[in-house]
């Protein structure tokens, strides 16, 4: 290591890691600039992106058209869908560039990631402008979206100039050293939902690290997709070291879970998928020389709790707010809220007034807070959940899409309340602007009804008592647990990200243990007691 780059490595460990600030939209400047880059995007809608195999552009006569689900008629983008034998070439040339990238020091891979989080400042509300068309995600969302994205590069780079330096446990006479190697080949298959943030996480995890990385985006952003790509690629990343995939989950997945020749699989999206994934990767075919390993984080079914004490207003906006951005989208998104007996009926009035406040409408409108859903599937499967609760329980908000069902995929806010425990909108994840409100005769219930779930991904309670708030550090089973504020809106190192049971397998997103799931453990230990001097061959001569 440099002189410069040990003093640099002195000063950022002294330095607390800061966040990338969200944008503020109350100022004039940031919502003309928002608009002038969503009217500069719309006029690059439409084109076509190839998947990209070493550095070379590659077409099949098979796509992927992707639509703005708030106008289902614009597409976005068409994009090259892989096929089987793209899967196979892609896993083999990573292999190939693996050997390479693997002897290229941890602190150029972190300025690799320090490059591509400074061209995402460059081009912030572009890419956030490409995710309000192609996931119709409101302004503010799609600004996080892209902040949480420079956040993974950033925080990851420090991470891996910190596992670089080997731990030291020497003795006289023997020297020990613990350090670490990458996997190989990673495959990333990430979600729509956070098509940018999510997708770059797990990448730029497996790249910092030492691995080479096959990059399977969703098919709903497979453009976003290749935004990243080219960001990659415009960071000088060697060609192979990252493959663009895309092509449709089922077709594609198979080949690359259970390839021989891959070690690590990090996916990100729905349990059913999740749970498909690590069943294929734990089967060993006989050329497979290593047990494969699965990072997979999955769904949830998140509740908040509101104690009888709790103050209703700071409730109210917290559900409404965990419940309804991004139209309830979110792996994190409330969707069940438990109120004490007392407190119940006050607080489902409110609930209602601050729910039928919201703006629905549009992603492009500066003023939307929900947009549309991501498609016609995601469409059809919540609409047959609130059918279920017209038919089960008590709706208090049913919000009627109306005219924008013609337009884009839209579904109205719903509240529902009266949900019993064990009913499907109180146990199945819905994954839309949908909530199920439960009522509890006291907290044991409370905790009992929240726990209930398979899923254990967020959660959280408001309430006065402290008293309280520490049975709920100790009896809630989640993940990611939040107290007297909102459950949504994970920063990267502040509230590292992921669940267990149903909703995961891995450690958090965003947390200083994250990056050793893509590392291998080495220790070495060297007798270095002298055993007798044995000089270099030509030393014998002289
Ligand atoms: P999904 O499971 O349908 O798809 C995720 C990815 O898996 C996509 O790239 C898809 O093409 C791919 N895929 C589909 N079938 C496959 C197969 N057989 N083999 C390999 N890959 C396959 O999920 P989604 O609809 O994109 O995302 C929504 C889900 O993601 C929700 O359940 C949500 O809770 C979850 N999610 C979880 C987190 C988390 O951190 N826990 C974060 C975001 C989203």
């Amino acid at each position: 290591m440099s002189d410069t780059e040990e003093q640099n490595q002195t000063a950022r460990k002294a330095e607390p890691y800061q966040n990338e600030p969200h944008t503020d939209f109350s100022r004039a400047e940031n919502r003309e600039a928002f608009a002038a880059a969503l009217k500069d995007v719309e006029g690059q809608l439409g084109r076509e992106y190839p998947l990209v195999i070493e550095g070379k552009a590659v077409s099949s006569r098979k796509s992927i058209v992707s639509l703005n689900p708030s106008h289902k008629t614009q597409t976005v983008g068409t994009v090259t869908a892989a096929t089987v034998d793209h899967a196979e070439q892609a896993i083999e040339t990573a292999r190939r560039a693996f050997e390479q990238w693997r002897k290229v020091e941890a602190s150029h891979r972190s300025e690799y990631l320090e490059l591509i989080a400074a061209e995402m400042r460059n081009r912030r509300f572009e890419l956030a402008a490409w995710m309000v068309y192609e996931c119709g995600k409101p302004w503010a969302e799609a600004d996080g979206d892209v902040a949480e994205a420079i956040d993974f590069c950033t925080y990851y780079a420090l991470q891996m100039r910190l596992l670089d330096e080997p731990v030291q446990c020497d003795y006289p006479g023997e020297e020990n050293s613990y350090f670490y190697q990458p996997r190989g080949v990673v495959v990333v298959i990430s979600p729509w939902n956070f098509p940018l943030a999510i997708l770059t996480g797990m990448t730029v995890a497996a790249l910092v690290t030492g691995n080479a990385v096959i990059m399977k985006p969703a098919e709903q952003s497979s453009v976003i997709a290749a935004k990243l790509f080219e960001m990659i690629r415009d960071a000088g990343i060697p060609d192979g070291v990252v493959t663009y995939l895309p092509g449709v989950g089922e077709e594609i997945g198979p080949a690359l879970v259970e390839s021989p020749d891959v070690d690590l699989i990090a996916f990100t999206g729905s349990r059913e998928v999740g749970l498909l994934i690590n069943q294929q990767a734990a089967d060993n075919p006989p050329s497979q020389t290593h047990v494969k390993k699965v990072i997979a984080e999955m769904g949830g079914k998140n509740a908040i709790i509101v104690d009888e004490d709790a103050d209703l207003d700071e409730a109210v906006q917290g559900v409404v707010g965990s419940a309804f951005g991004f139209a309830g989208q979110k792996c994190s998104a409330c969707s069940r809220v438990i109120v004490l007996e007392p407190a119940y009926d006050p607080f489902l009035k409110r609930l209602k007034g601050a729910t039928e406040s919201l703006q629905f409408g549009p992603a492009e409108q500066p003023g939307t807070t929900i947009g549309p859903v991501i498609d016609e599937d995601a469409l059809l499967r919540i609409n047959d959940y609130i059918a279920i609760g017209l038919d089960e329980s008590r709706p208090i908000v049913a919000t009627d899409a109306g005219e924008l069902v013609q337009e884009g995929f839209y579904v109205g806010p719903h509240v529902f309340a009266d949900v019993e425990p064990e009913c499907r909108l109180a146990q199945n994840e819905i994954f839309g602007p949908v909530v199920a409100v439960l009522r509890a005769r006291d907290l044991d219930e409370a905790f009992e009804i929240a726990n209930s779930a398979d899923y254990a991904l967020t959660g959280g309670m408001y309430s006065r008592s402290p008293k309280n708030l520490a049975r709920a550090r100790a009896e809630l089973r989640v993940g990611n647990l939040y107290l007297n504020r909102p459950i949504t809106g994970a920063l990267v190192q502040r509230h590292p990200f992921g669940g267990y049971q149903m909703s995961g397998i891995g450690s958090k997103a965003g947390g200083h243990d994250y990056l050793l799931q893509f590392l291998i453990p080495i220790a070495v230990s060297e007798n270095t007691l002298r055993r007798g001097f044995a000089p270099p061959p030509d030393d014998d001569k002289t």
